[in-house]
Protein backbone atom coordinates (compact mmCIF):
# COMPACT_ATOMS: atom_id res chain seq x y z
CA UNK A 1 0.00 0.00 0.00
CA UNK A 2 1.52 3.30 -0.73
CA UNK A 3 1.81 5.77 2.09
CA UNK A 4 -0.51 8.97 2.21
CA UNK A 5 0.26 12.29 1.51
CA UNK A 6 -0.75 13.85 4.17
CA UNK A 7 0.43 13.24 7.52
CA UNK A 8 -1.41 14.96 11.13
CA UNK A 9 -0.69 14.91 14.51
CA UNK A 10 -3.83 14.36 16.50
CA UNK A 11 -4.14 13.85 20.37
CA UNK A 12 -6.54 11.14 20.53
CA UNK A 13 -5.94 7.50 21.36
CA UNK A 14 -4.90 5.94 18.11
CA UNK A 15 -5.28 1.65 17.21
CA UNK A 16 -6.74 -0.61 14.44
CA UNK A 17 -10.74 0.50 14.32
CA UNK A 18 -10.32 3.60 16.06
CA UNK A 19 -12.72 6.74 15.41
CA UNK A 20 -10.39 10.04 15.02
CA UNK A 21 -12.58 13.05 15.62
CA UNK A 22 -10.93 16.19 13.46
CA UNK A 23 -11.18 19.74 14.44
CA UNK A 24 -12.28 22.82 12.49
CA UNK A 25 -8.52 23.33 11.66
CA UNK A 26 -7.80 20.01 10.46
CA UNK A 27 -10.83 19.59 8.83
CA UNK A 28 -9.80 22.69 6.31
CA UNK A 29 -6.74 22.08 6.04
CA UNK A 30 -7.28 18.47 4.62
CA UNK A 31 -11.15 18.96 3.03
CA UNK A 32 -10.30 22.53 1.71
CA UNK A 33 -6.79 23.07 1.27
CA UNK A 34 -5.91 19.19 0.84
CA UNK A 35 -8.76 18.44 -1.08
CA UNK A 36 -9.26 15.36 0.32
CA UNK A 37 -13.24 13.49 0.75
CA UNK A 38 -14.64 10.52 1.81
CA UNK A 39 -12.20 7.55 1.46
CA UNK A 40 -9.35 9.24 1.40
CA UNK A 41 -6.07 8.15 3.50
CA UNK A 42 -4.14 10.57 6.21
CA UNK A 43 -1.59 8.65 8.35
CA UNK A 44 -1.73 10.14 12.04
CA UNK A 45 -0.05 9.79 15.41
CA UNK A 46 -0.30 10.90 18.35
CA UNK A 47 3.38 11.14 19.79
CA UNK A 48 2.76 7.74 21.43
CA UNK A 49 0.49 4.92 19.31
CA UNK A 50 2.83 5.19 16.76
CA UNK A 51 1.30 6.26 13.08
CA UNK A 52 -1.16 4.81 11.35
CA UNK A 53 -3.52 4.51 8.39
CA UNK A 54 -6.92 6.61 8.75
CA UNK A 55 -9.32 6.12 6.15
CA UNK A 56 -12.29 9.38 6.03
CA UNK A 57 -15.66 8.84 6.84
CA UNK A 58 -16.81 11.98 7.32
CA UNK A 59 -15.74 15.10 5.45
CA UNK A 60 -17.51 17.86 6.65
CA UNK A 61 -16.65 22.29 6.70
CA UNK A 62 -16.07 22.27 10.54
CA UNK A 63 -15.37 18.74 11.43
CA UNK A 64 -15.07 14.89 9.94
CA UNK A 65 -13.92 11.22 11.33
CA UNK A 66 -11.08 9.41 10.64
CA UNK A 67 -11.05 5.79 11.05
CA UNK A 68 -7.74 3.93 11.72
CA UNK A 69 -7.01 0.82 9.50
CA UNK A 70 -3.42 -0.15 10.24
CA UNK A 71 -0.13 0.72 12.08
CA UNK A 72 2.39 2.14 9.33
CA UNK A 73 4.93 2.92 11.89
CA UNK A 74 5.92 1.90 15.07
CA UNK A 75 6.05 4.44 18.17
CA UNK A 76 9.82 5.26 18.10
CA UNK A 77 11.38 7.07 21.05
CA UNK A 78 14.27 9.18 20.81
CA UNK A 79 17.24 8.57 23.41
CA UNK A 80 17.19 10.31 26.65
CA UNK A 81 18.64 13.92 25.06
CA UNK A 82 17.35 17.54 26.36
CA UNK A 83 18.27 20.84 24.53
CA UNK A 84 18.64 23.48 26.67
CA UNK A 85 19.04 26.74 24.99
CA UNK A 86 19.02 30.20 25.76
CA UNK A 87 15.88 31.87 23.13
CA UNK A 88 17.33 34.22 20.73
CA UNK A 89 15.14 36.13 18.54
CA UNK A 90 12.15 34.68 17.01
CA UNK A 91 12.53 33.03 13.81
CA UNK A 92 15.61 31.98 14.76
CA UNK A 93 14.22 30.44 18.01
CA UNK A 94 11.62 28.87 15.83
CA UNK A 95 14.72 27.47 13.51
CA UNK A 96 16.26 25.60 17.08
CA UNK A 97 13.06 24.58 18.27
CA UNK A 98 12.30 22.72 14.87
CA UNK A 99 15.95 21.45 14.03
CA UNK A 100 15.67 19.72 17.73
CA UNK A 101 12.34 17.81 16.88
CA UNK A 102 14.35 16.91 13.22
CA UNK A 103 17.55 15.82 15.24
CA UNK A 104 15.49 13.71 17.83
CA UNK A 105 15.58 15.77 20.96
CA UNK A 106 13.57 14.17 24.06
CA UNK A 107 12.80 17.54 25.64
CA UNK A 108 13.32 20.87 24.29
CA UNK A 109 13.70 23.50 27.82
CA UNK A 110 14.64 27.33 27.31
CA UNK A 111 16.40 28.62 29.75
CA UNK A 112 16.78 32.48 31.05
CA UNK A 113 20.63 33.06 31.65
CA UNK A 114 21.98 36.75 32.77
CA UNK A 115 22.99 37.64 29.42
CA UNK A 116 19.51 35.92 27.46
CA UNK A 117 18.16 38.47 24.39
CA UNK A 118 14.65 37.62 25.63
CA UNK A 119 12.97 37.61 28.65
CA UNK A 120 9.83 35.79 27.50
CA UNK A 121 8.96 32.86 25.00
CA UNK A 122 5.84 31.53 23.80
CA UNK A 123 5.28 28.69 24.41
CA UNK A 124 2.31 27.35 23.26
CA UNK A 125 3.83 28.66 19.95
CA UNK A 126 6.93 26.71 20.16
CA UNK A 127 5.19 23.31 21.33
CA UNK A 128 3.07 23.96 18.22
CA UNK A 129 6.49 24.29 15.81
CA UNK A 130 7.76 20.62 17.11
CA UNK A 131 4.44 19.40 16.55
CA UNK A 132 4.53 20.74 12.69
CA UNK A 133 8.55 19.84 12.52
CA UNK A 134 7.55 16.22 13.81
CA UNK A 135 4.49 16.16 11.03
CA UNK A 136 7.29 16.72 8.40
CA UNK A 137 9.90 14.70 9.80
CA UNK A 138 7.66 11.01 9.87
CA UNK A 139 8.95 11.28 13.40
CA UNK A 140 6.53 9.45 15.92
CA UNK A 141 7.72 11.74 19.00
CA UNK A 142 6.65 15.02 19.61
CA UNK A 143 9.44 16.22 22.44
CA UNK A 144 7.21 18.45 25.00
CA UNK A 145 8.91 22.06 24.73
CA UNK A 146 8.82 23.10 28.33
CA UNK A 147 8.23 27.17 29.45
CA UNK A 148 11.17 28.94 30.08
CA UNK A 149 13.30 28.31 33.79
CA UNK A 150 15.95 30.19 34.73
CA UNK A 151 19.19 28.65 34.40
CA UNK A 152 20.75 29.16 38.05
CA UNK A 153 17.06 27.39 39.69
CA UNK A 154 17.50 24.45 36.97
CA UNK A 155 21.16 23.86 37.70
CA UNK A 156 20.70 23.95 41.76
CA UNK A 157 17.76 21.32 40.91
CA UNK A 158 19.50 19.45 38.06
CA UNK A 159 19.60 15.42 38.83
CA UNK A 160 22.88 13.67 39.58
CA UNK A 161 22.43 10.96 36.60
CA UNK A 162 22.03 13.64 33.80
CA UNK A 163 25.03 14.90 32.12
CA UNK A 164 25.38 18.30 30.34
CA UNK A 165 26.82 18.51 27.44
CA UNK A 166 27.79 22.62 27.59
CA UNK A 167 28.80 23.93 24.57
CA UNK A 168 31.82 26.19 26.13
CA UNK A 169 34.56 28.11 24.37
CA UNK A 170 36.78 25.12 26.25
CA UNK A 171 40.06 23.49 24.93
CA UNK A 172 38.85 19.72 24.98
CA UNK A 173 36.78 19.11 21.38
CA UNK A 174 33.17 18.09 21.46
CA UNK A 175 33.86 14.31 19.53
CA UNK A 176 36.94 13.56 21.54
CA UNK A 177 34.97 14.16 25.05
CA UNK A 178 31.82 12.52 23.75
CA UNK A 179 33.70 8.91 22.33
CA UNK A 180 35.21 8.79 25.81
CA UNK A 181 31.46 8.19 27.74
CA UNK A 182 29.30 4.85 27.54
CA UNK A 183 26.24 5.04 25.19
CA UNK A 184 23.01 4.91 26.63
CA UNK A 185 23.10 7.58 29.32
CA UNK A 186 20.75 10.70 29.79
CA UNK A 187 22.27 13.77 28.73
CA UNK A 188 20.97 17.85 27.88
CA UNK A 189 22.80 19.57 25.67
CA UNK A 190 23.57 23.42 26.80
CA UNK A 191 23.87 26.08 24.23
CA UNK A 192 24.52 29.96 25.49
CA UNK A 193 22.92 33.02 24.34
CA UNK A 194 24.50 35.38 21.67
CA UNK A 195 26.18 37.45 24.78
CA UNK A 196 27.69 33.92 26.06
CA UNK A 197 27.52 32.78 29.79
CA UNK A 198 28.69 35.05 32.56
CA UNK A 199 31.55 34.61 34.68
CA UNK A 200 29.00 33.16 37.68
CA UNK A 201 27.14 30.68 35.40
CA UNK A 202 30.55 29.33 34.08
CA UNK A 203 31.64 29.01 37.57
CA UNK A 204 29.17 27.22 38.77
CA UNK A 205 28.83 24.48 35.60
CA UNK A 206 32.25 24.01 35.67
CA UNK A 207 31.89 22.97 39.51
CA UNK A 208 29.28 20.81 38.86
CA UNK A 209 30.21 17.08 38.38
CA UNK A 210 27.60 16.02 35.91
CA UNK A 211 29.15 18.77 33.78
CA UNK A 212 31.27 18.38 30.07
CA UNK A 213 32.68 21.39 28.92
CA UNK A 214 33.32 21.51 24.96
CA UNK A 215 34.37 23.19 22.12
CA UNK A 216 32.33 23.24 19.19
CA UNK A 217 35.94 24.16 16.73
CA UNK A 218 37.89 27.24 16.32
CA UNK A 219 34.95 29.43 15.25
CA UNK A 220 32.53 31.19 17.21
CA UNK A 221 29.19 29.88 16.02
CA UNK A 222 25.58 31.10 16.00
CA UNK A 223 23.80 29.94 19.28
CA UNK A 224 21.36 28.28 16.67
CA UNK A 225 24.07 26.39 14.33
CA UNK A 226 25.79 25.69 17.50
CA UNK A 227 22.52 23.75 18.53
CA UNK A 228 22.34 21.89 15.29
CA UNK A 229 25.92 20.84 15.47
CA UNK A 230 26.08 19.83 18.88
CA UNK A 231 23.05 17.42 18.49
CA UNK A 232 24.03 16.34 15.05
CA UNK A 233 27.69 15.07 16.55
CA UNK A 234 26.13 13.80 20.30
CA UNK A 235 23.61 11.41 18.17
CA UNK A 236 26.81 10.23 15.66
CA UNK A 237 28.63 9.51 19.12
CA UNK A 238 26.03 8.21 21.53
CA UNK A 239 22.64 8.48 20.13
CA UNK A 240 20.65 6.93 17.13
CA UNK A 241 22.78 7.83 14.56
CA UNK A 242 25.36 4.99 15.48
N1 LIG B 1 29.77 36.14 22.21
C1 LIG B 1 29.68 34.90 22.86
C2 LIG B 1 29.45 33.80 21.87
C3 LIG B 1 28.12 33.23 21.98
S1 LIG B 1 27.77 32.07 20.74
C4 LIG B 1 30.90 34.65 23.64
O1 LIG B 1 31.91 35.23 23.33
O2 LIG B 1 30.83 33.85 24.58
C5 LIG B 1 26.34 31.33 21.41
C6 LIG B 1 26.58 30.01 22.11
O3 LIG B 1 26.93 29.03 21.15
C7 LIG B 1 27.69 29.98 23.13
O4 LIG B 1 27.26 30.40 24.40
C8 LIG B 1 28.07 28.51 23.14
O5 LIG B 1 27.20 27.76 23.96
C9 LIG B 1 27.86 28.10 21.71
N2 LIG B 1 29.08 28.15 20.90
C10 LIG B 1 29.31 28.92 19.81
N3 LIG B 1 30.51 28.65 19.25
C11 LIG B 1 31.05 27.66 19.99
C12 LIG B 1 32.28 26.93 19.91
N4 LIG B 1 33.17 27.16 18.96
N5 LIG B 1 32.49 25.99 20.85
C13 LIG B 1 31.60 25.75 21.82
N6 LIG B 1 30.43 26.40 21.94
C14 LIG B 1 30.15 27.35 21.04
Amino acid sequence: MSEPKVRLYVDQPLGAGQAVALGPDQSHYLFSVMRLGLNAEVALFNGRDGEWRGVIEQALKRGGIARCTDQTRPQIVPPDLWLLFAPIKKARTDFIVEKAVELGAARIQPVQTRHTNSERIRQDRLQAHAVEAAEQCEATFVPPVADLVALDRLLAGWPQDRRILWADESLTLAKTALLAEPRGGKWAILIGPEGGFSAEEQKTLRAMPQVLPVSLGPRILRADTAAVAAMALWQAVLGDWV
